[in-house]
């Protein structure tokens, strides 16, 4: 395909998918959008963090060649007002790995988020969301130390999709005579009405992603997340296929809560992972008291949401959780917070969002040791009271550093 202002670098060589897995060369191109607001700050920062942890991890043999893609405001300004070029999305198409800072959603115009019509386009069904503690955060939990948990959120279903009829339409009348005269329930006059459609096929392949994530990382349960109790046809139906596919598909690596107890007296066997569920809004209460029970969570859309960003409080807040937006092998990895549009150009911000999102997509293509360095660099980094102005102001004698000078500092401690 040829590109009208997406140019990949000549010297590095695209990853590739051969018999379902990533194949990684050793130069791989990868693209990045820098995104808007705060995103040029952060991207620069974390692109120099990103290439040094390389270095260092590998000496020169392995060398990411960076492809910049665009999306949102610097793409309006190349793409004559296009604010989501239909190239960037066949370049990440080909490029299967991209990393991007945060977007800004004009508001009115009918204007669609761009990252919603990214997760869409691209079909990035699993939305992943690591939360873990480092040391020296500052968290408002006793034991922030028992928090390590990988959410994965459905992304294309739920309420989020977008089936809502407002009140006194001729549409919400039509629907609303056709649920009362038809299907014989009732509901107060004039309510806005919305779907929540739950189908097999996209529980099935979340849970699928979040099982097999929880295999390849020696994880010890995944959690499936519902509001069954109450909402039995749609939450409760994403319990029944979750366990289904554990059952179909994972039978030898996967074990219940129900055949740990009658089976191996609730001792956990060696290599297989306990699939069990909970009640929403028990999880978040036990998140809070007893969070180490705990590891990968399955969720739907929305309470996923929910889920993400309280939890991420619970170690730092949004200046540092990382996420993904993945589909079957095309990954997008990505700030969590905005482009906090106060801040823009300031080099003030914390950039370890992205960095981490960074960190999970060398995870990703294999590049394990990469990450590890920079975890090992931040927690270093934090113990010496290094930190941007965000944690500076929960931290007693800490010495506040701009944004650039954070990624100094941890290329300093690699
Ligand atoms: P936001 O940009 O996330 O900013 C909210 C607040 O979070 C900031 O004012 C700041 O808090 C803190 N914050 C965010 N990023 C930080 C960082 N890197 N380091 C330290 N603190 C950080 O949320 P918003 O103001 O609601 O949204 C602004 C724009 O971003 C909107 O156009 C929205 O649509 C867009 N957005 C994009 C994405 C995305 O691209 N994935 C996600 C969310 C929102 P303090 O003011 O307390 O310092």
């Amino acid at each position: 395909m040829s590109y009208r202002h997406v140019k990949f670098p000549e010297s590095g060589q695209k990853v590739s998918i051969s018999n379902n897995k990533l194949v990684v060369p050793d130069n791989p191109i990868l693209g990045f959008v820098e995104g808007d607001g705060i995103g040029p700050d952060i991207t620069r920062a974390a692109l120099r963090v990103w290439d040094a942890a390389v270095e260092k991890a590998y000496g020169g043999k392995r060398k990411v060649h960076w492809a910049e893609l665009y999306l949102g405001e610097k793409a309006a300004g190349i793409y004559d007002g296009d604010y989501f070029p239909a190239e960037t999305l066949e370049a990440i198409k080909e490029l299967i790995v991209a990393i991007k800072g945060p977007l800004t959603t004009p508001v009115g115009g009918g204007f669609r988020s761009l990252n919603v019509s990214l997760r869409q386009e691209l079909d990035l069904y699993a939305c992943v969301r690591p939360v873990q503690y480092f040391d020296g955060v500052p968290s408002p939990m006793k034991r922030p130390q028992d928090v390590d948990v990988v959410i994965f959120r459905e992304n294309t279903e739920d309420v989020y999709s977008g089936i809502e009829y407002q009140s006194g339409t001729p549409e919400n009348r039509k629907l609303a005579k056709f649920l009362r005269e038809e299907m014989g329930v009732n509901f107060f006059e004039d309510a806005g009405l919305g779907i929540k459609p739950i189908s097999p096929f996209a529980s099935k392949r979340l849970v699928r992603k979040a099982i097999q994530y929880a295999i390849d990382n020696g994880r010890e349960s995944v959690t499936l997340v519902h509001k069954g109790n109450i909402m039995k046809f749609t939450e409760g139906a994403f319990r029944n296929w979750g366990y289904e596919v554990a059952r179909d598909e994972f039978s030898e690596r996967t074990i219940t809560e129900d055949e740990l107890w009658e089976k191996h007296d609730g001792v956990q066997p060696e290599g297989k992972v306990l699939i069990k569920d909970r009640i929403a809004d028990i999880t978040f209460q036990l998140m809070q008291l007893r969070p180490a029970e705990f590891d990968v969570l399955a969720t739907m859309n929305l309470n996923g949401d929910y889920l993400s960003d309280a939890l991420a409080a619970e170690v730092g807040g949004m200046g540092i959780a990382p996420g993904a937006n993945m589909a079957d092998h095309v990954a997008v990895f990505e700030a969590t917070h905005g482009t906090a549009p106060k801040y823009a150009n300031l080099d003030k911000v914390n950039p370890s969002s992205l960095m981490f999102s960074g960190c999970m997509m060398f995870d990703y293509i294999g590049w394990r040791e990469v990450s590890a360095l920079i975890n090992e660099s931040f927690t270093k980094t934090v113990a010496a009271g290094i930190v941007t102005y965000d944690f500076a102001r929960q931290m007693e004698g800490a010495t506040e550093v701009s944004t650039s000078g954070f990624a100094d500092a941890l290329i300093a401690r690699l």
